[in-house]
């Protein structure tokens, strides 16, 4: 699939990896390089041990270490990111284990794609724009707010008009003035999210975060008619991948407090039933907080993008792996 076209039931969600450069840490330790970036749509491991045969795994795009976040973001999530401006419902997910560059890349997208749609806005004189800012962290299935967490764990309510399927209760939604403010707001959540960090002992590889820019915009025709425009672009930096590894999951049953994440562990459900295509399927939305919140983004009228990032050192070659094919399960 293109980042193009707007989401029908056939239509894939567009995956792509993005491989690190080797850590200083992991440099200094000799570890290796164990993959191979054969070309823009191929990733390999090397062949280092005398196990089993080298399978390829194929994606929309695989950026390799040398590629920056200006091209992960032009080739992986531009195209997503400014759909919303047109009244469809955009994500754009960062997959993969902790330290594999999840924040890193969701960092410079946020920060290039609220650009572009600033751009957009002043280069749209005709239509009437407003933009609302809101920010929510996901740990252990509790919902806080990243622009007030002093107000504590956040109920989910159904919508009364089923219009926007799911109400965060009582999350601040901040009405973004210009660029500038949007940067405060978004460092606002960056220091909210270090302040949870040190409180509960490295919580970011344990929590979901999601920057959320509702854009509306209208615009008046000759008629008289008014035609506007409402969808949400979500930015989603998820919890570790290792919190779901079907190793892990395997005979254990899901509970509150465990080491398993049930919202990354249903995500992962709901975006391979979603890549299935099955008309007729039953996406179980409603089995965790980040996929009730996301649900009206994920189906529907809506497009996705999955940047699937991974270290490229042997020593994390089992989790890269398991990084691969979650990834190959969504296209
Ligand atoms: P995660 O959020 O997945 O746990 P981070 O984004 O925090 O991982 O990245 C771990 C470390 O690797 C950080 O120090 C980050 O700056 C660095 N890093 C991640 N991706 C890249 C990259 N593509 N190029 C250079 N450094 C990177
Ligand atoms: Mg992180």
């Amino acid at each position: 699939s293109t980042p193009g076209g707007q989401r029908t039931c056939e239509e894939k969600i567009f995956v792509t990896v993005r491989v690190r450069p080797l850590s200083r840490k992991e440099q200094v330790a000799n570890d290796q390089v164990a993959w191979d970036c054969k070309d823009d749509h191929t990733i390999l491991s090397k062949k280092l041990t005398k196990e089993r045969s080298t399978a390829a795994f194929n994606f929309d795009r695989v950026f390799n270490a040398t590629c920056s976040t200006q091209d992960v973001y032009e080739e992986g999530a531009k195209d997503v990111a400014l759909s919303a401006l047109t009244g469809i419902n955009a994500t754009i997910f960062a997959y993969g284990q902790t330290s594999s560059g999840k924040t890193y890349t969701m960092r410079g997208i946020t920060e290039r794609a609220l650009k572009d749609i600033y751009d957009h806005i002043r280069s749209t004189p005709e239509r009437d724009f407003v933009l609302k800012f809101s920010a929510l962290e996901i740990y252990n299935e509790t919902v806080m707010d990243l622009l007030n967490r002093k107000s504590g764990p956040l109920r989910l309510l159904d919508d009364p008009e089923k219009e926007k399927g799911i109400i965060v209760e009582k999350l601040v939604e901040e009405i973004a003035k210009d660029s500038l403010h949007l940067r405060s707001l978004v460092d606002i959540c960056e220091a909210q999210r270090q302040v949870g960090e040190t409180a509960l002992n490295n919580t970011s590889s344990r929590s979901h975060q999601i920057i959320r820019l509702t854009v509306e915009s209208s615009l008046r025709e000759s008629s008289g008619h008014v035609k506007s425009y409402v969808a949400n672009l979500n930015l989603v930096d998820l919890a570790g991948s290792e919190r779901s590894s079907q190793t892990i999951v395997r005979g254990l049953r899901l509970k509150e407090g465990s080491h398993i994440n049930r919202s990354l562990l249903t995500l992962t459900t709901v975006i391979r039933k979603l890549s299935e295509g099955k008309k007729s399927a039953h996406i179980p939305y409603r089995d965790s907080k980040l996929t009730r919140i996301l649900q009206p983004s994920l189906g529907g009228n809506s497009r996705t993008a999955i940047i699937c990032t991974m270290s490229p050192a042997l020593s994390h070659l089992e989790q890269s792996r398991n990084t691969l094919s979650f990834a190959s399960r969504a296209k």
